[in-house]
């Protein structure tokens, strides 16, 4: 035993000295100094002081072009540079805004060595997709990254932060905050788990993140989950175009991709469209429950792995023909085929409450949030098929529904309108909804009766609104494509459009607009189109 140990034991200390010496070979290569300034609380020299000037003297011996500088806090440089916490470690001030407030031992010890190499580069090192997006920053941001010296996944976060702040001076101050030597900072940012990253005070990201990942949220001041690589294409040749990303739209690209097809999924908007507003879906198979954000975020993670998406532009412009050419807000596509899935959004009553309560009472989605309902009273609002339907659908799953309309007579068909009384589902006539009310959630309502003039408050947990939707059809109009009574896009069986190459799938189309349809109607377009590509039906008319 004790031979091999020594054995073992010497060839440690080989591998460490040879890693030293590799380190030094490293900050000998550097340009740059890298000026540390250590900040100290006068006569209090406690566990994270001694720890922090041991790890910087252990760094500062591997290197002369570590400086340090060691101040008091009561010391005129602590109050330029504003340094009131000890210990706080200053990297190079002058040129970058980096402070840790802690002592980088443990796990970030890491962190803190790829601090000094990068300063000493002064370089990020940021990808060339993370490059694109800091660049847009054109506000300020204070970063704060929660981290401790005993979580591995920490050093990520940390990077990602030091990085933002090597390349963006100018825009970006970072903190990197010990949550043992700052508890008071951790709990006041609720930091119960780290890696836990903050931007001017707003969640990041929780975890550690992509680097990508991490300046995307930086930037929108928001946690992202998926990254986008974004194109400077200004022109772009493809088989299909799909405008839209929502869950027709990224069914679509996902099929016709595995079908040899060059595709493009263009969104002006969020991806996922009206399900990344919903707050929980049941109803897809699969998922027995599931956010809508987290259910989008799957399915565009999925597309991604195929299909590539231009989001946040807007499709300006279509000119039809063999080759089609797409023109949006910030490049042309030339296509052979387009998919439209461009979706349909729900009117809004447009009442005081009604969006402040929307996904806490207010809900346009029987289907979707009826069964949270259960045993509780609601109104449904509007008198036509739908209103009737998704009516009729949250009696029967156990919900104290009455039906508010604003006119004497429904104008849903009488099969459907005649169920409402065999159901003992009261209607409320001529009556609109004024105001939507409550504290946290939706407690009553405002009803003004257009007979009467009178006004009432009616106590309920939930207002369903089923008065019509509103198809986005501008673009469609605007190329020729035909709609059908209802305002949809008018299709065949096959998705196809009046114009040829051109199809629609989702919303768009009308019908049922459940997200397990809408995927539906997306892949079934998916294979009309490559089916249409090989062999053109319209051509084959032209030839019979
Ligand atoms: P819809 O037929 O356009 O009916 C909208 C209803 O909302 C109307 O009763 C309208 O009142 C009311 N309304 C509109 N704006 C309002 C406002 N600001 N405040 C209060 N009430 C308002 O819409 P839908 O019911 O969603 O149906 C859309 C299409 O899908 C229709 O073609 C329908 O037949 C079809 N659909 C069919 C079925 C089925 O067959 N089972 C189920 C659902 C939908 P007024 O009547 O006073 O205008």
């Amino acid at each position: 035993m004790a031979p091999g140990m020594n054995q073992t034991g010497e060839a440690n200390s080989n591998t460490q000295q040879a890693f030293i010496r590799q380190l030094q070979q490293t900050f000998a290569s550097l340009p740059n100094e890298i000026p540390l300034f250590l900040f100290v609380q006068k006569g209090r020299d406690d566990v994270y002081v001694d720890a922090c000037r041991q790890v910087v003297r252990a760094f500062r011996e591997l290197t002369d072009k570590i400086k340090i500088k060691e101040y008091y806090l009561d010391h005129e440089m602590a109050r330029k540079w504003k340094v009131d916490s000890s210990p706080t470690l200053l990297i190079d001030p002058e040129r970058y805004n980096i402070r840790w407030m802690g002592a980088p031992m443990g796990e970030e010890g890491r962190s803190f060595l790829e601090a000094m190499l990068l300063v000493g580069m002064g370089k990020s090192d940021l990808s060339d997709q993370s490059l694109q997006v800091i660049r847009r920053l054109d506000a300020p941001r204070t970063i704060k990254i929660f981290v401790s010296p005993t979580c591995p996944y920490c050093p990520q976060q940390a990077v990602n932060g030091l990085k933002a702040a090597i390349e963006r001076p100018d825009m970006i101050a970072l903190e990197i905050i010990d949550i043992q030597c700052r508890p008071d900072l951790a709990e006041q940012y609720e930091a119960h788990s780290v890696p836990q990253a903050y931007a001017n005070d707003v969640l990041i990201g929780q975890g550690a993140q992509q680097e990508e990942v991490f300046l995307s949220s930086l930037l929108k001041l928001e946690p992202q989950t998926i990254f986008i690589p974004e194109s400077t294409a200004k022109v772009v040749d493809v088989d299909v175009v799909i405008v839209g990303g929502g869950p027709a739209g990224l069914t679509a690209g996902i099929y016709t991709v595995r079908s040899g097809l060059k595709t493009a999924v263009v969104e002006r908007e969020a991806l996922g469209g009206q399900v990344a507003l919903t707050p929980v879906v049941e109803n897809y198979p699969g998922f027995a429950q599931v956010g809508g954000k987290t259910l989008v975020d799957i399915m565009v993670s999925h597309a991604l792995q195929y299909v590539q998406i231009f989001q946040g532009e807007e499709v300006l412009d279509i000119k039809p023909g063999d080759i089609m050419e797409v023109t949006t807000t910030r490049r042309t596509f030339r296509t052979k085929t387009i998919l439209l899935a461009t979706g349909a959004t729900h009117r809004h009553l447009g009442v005081p409450g009604e969006q402040r309560f929307s996904g806490r009472g207010v809900s346009y989605c029987a289907t979707c949030d009826g069964p949270l309902f259960k045993g509780r009273k609601v109104i449904m609002v509007g008198g036509g098929n739908s209103a009737v339907t998704e009516a009729l659908y949250l009696k029967h799953m156990g919900v104290q529904v009455t039906l508010v309309h604003r006119r004497d007579k429904l104008r849903a068909q009488d099969v459907l309108a005649n169920q409402l009384p065999q159901n003992d589902i009261p209607v409320i006539w001529n009556t609109e909804v004024k105001a939507i009310d409550g504290k946290e959630r939706v407690e009553r309502v405002t009803l003004f009766n257009s007979q009467t003039g009178e006004t009432t408050e009616m106590d309920v947990d939930g207002v369903f609104v089923a008065i019509g939707y509103q198809p986005a059809v501008a673009l469609a109009q605007k190329i020729g494509i035909e709609l059908n009574e209802d305002g949809y896009i008018r299709h065949d069986a096959f998705h196809r459009t009046n114009v040829h190459g051109i199809y629609s799938a989702g919303d768009v189309e009308g019908g049922y607009k459940q997200i397990v349809t809408a995927t539906g109607q997306g892949a079934a377009a998916a294979m009309t189109i490559f089916e249409d590509i090989i062999n053109p039906y319209w051509k084959q008319n032209k030839a019979s």
